[in-house]
């Protein structure tokens, strides 16, 4: 039975939904960690934020791949593929992972030599501009670990189901040019092993495609295509920002920054 498949249908929207829900659930315990930072006592509040922070990064990750599989098992289903598939659930994020990302995204809280001139402007801001940056950062960080488990759930569920053959990337209508880049350009087939490359804050999710479907782009998708391919590639160089320019212009639904 051979049947379409597109980076976006109802299906695939309602688990980018299920996932945004987990986000912002997620958001919303990042902050409420934020109290075990004191500013005055850093080097001791900051590993209790990083345990505490751990905890939480890995029951979301859990949550997210487990998303993830029931998408692929429901996908595959409909697909009509025969046979009995069991997907991977990724594991959680290595710890060593969570912590460099965390560490990253605080970076700017140490204190440093003003007179220092490799000290930059972002680290010469008062504590408490340096404390919501660094929140800002680490939500939007732990949100790419948890969402990554996810994406990286389906990849490998494609990888290895002999009846998968190729995934795609559905970003949403106001997502950021270099996601929609990425979605007009349609199925990655799984010998070509192409990474899934996502940004912090980056919401696009992985469609699995299976033997016997047909892939189709979705209108918006062809649109970005056809914008990329008017706009952007007859030119040489910086062709994502002469893409952010064109979409600026030609996108009928930019909705920016809406992811
Ligand atoms: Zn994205």
């Amino acid at each position: 039975m051979a049947t379409a498949v597109s980076d976006s249908s109802e299906p695939a929207n309602r688990y980018r939904a299920a996932q945004l829900g987990l986000t912002r659930l997620l958001v919303r315990d990042v902050r409420g960690l934020r109290r075990l930072i004191i500013p005055s006592r850093l080097q001791q509040s900051v590993p209790d934020w990083l345990t505490a922070m751990q905890a939480i990064v890995e029951q979301y990750a859990r949550t997210s791949s487990h998303l993830a599989a029931e998408f692929y098992d429901g996908r595959r289903e409909a697909a009509g593929v025969p046979g009995v598939f069991t997907v991977p659930v990724a594991d959680p994020p290595p710890p060593e992972q969570t912590e460099s990302s965390l560490r990253w995204a605080t970076k700017d809280l140490w204190p440093r030599d003003p007179e220092d001139e490799r000290t930059t402007d972002a680290q010469r801001q008062p504590m408490d501009v340096r404390l919501a940056q660094a929140e800002k950062k680490a939500e939007q960080a732990a949100q790419k670990l948890v969402t990554d488990v996810g994406r990286g759930t389906v990849q490998e569920a494609v990888r290895q189901d002999r009846l998968a053959t190729a995934w795609a990337r559905s970003a949403a209508l106001g997502a950021c040019a270099f996601c929609k880049l990425l979605a007009a350009r349609g199925a990655v087939y799984k010998q070509d092993t192409a990474d899934f490359r996502a940004h912090d804050g980056c919401h696009c999710g992985v469609i699995p495609v299976f033997k016997g479907q047909q892939f189709e782009l979705s209108p918006h998708a062809r649109e970005w295509e056809r914008i990329y391919r008017e706009f952007a590639a007859p030119h040489s160089g910086d062709q994502l920002r002469r893409f952010r320019l064109a979409l600026a212009e030609h996108d009928s639904n930019p909705l920016p920054g809406s992811n």
